[in-house]
């Protein structure tokens, strides 16, 4: 059987980009708020999770 572990079992904190969360005042600094539920999730004032393209990791070098 393939049976893909879910990573959901310790801890849920997604990773944030703590380059645009610095100096943001909803999540001081984080990147993360705690939700009502207690959970930990991305900042919506300061991360964007789908807009916001990555970072160029493979440059034109030729
Ligand atoms: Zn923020």
């Amino acid at each position: 059987m393939a049976h893909i572990p879910a990573p959901h079992s310790g801890s849920p904190t997604p990773r944030p980009d703590v380059a645009l969360a610095r100096g943001c005042e909803r999540c001081n600094g984080w990147g993360t708020v705690v939700t009502p539920e207690g959970r930990h999730e991305l900042c919506a004032a300061c991360q964007q999770p789908t807009s916001a393209p990555p970072p160029a990791v493979t440059a034109p070098n030729s």
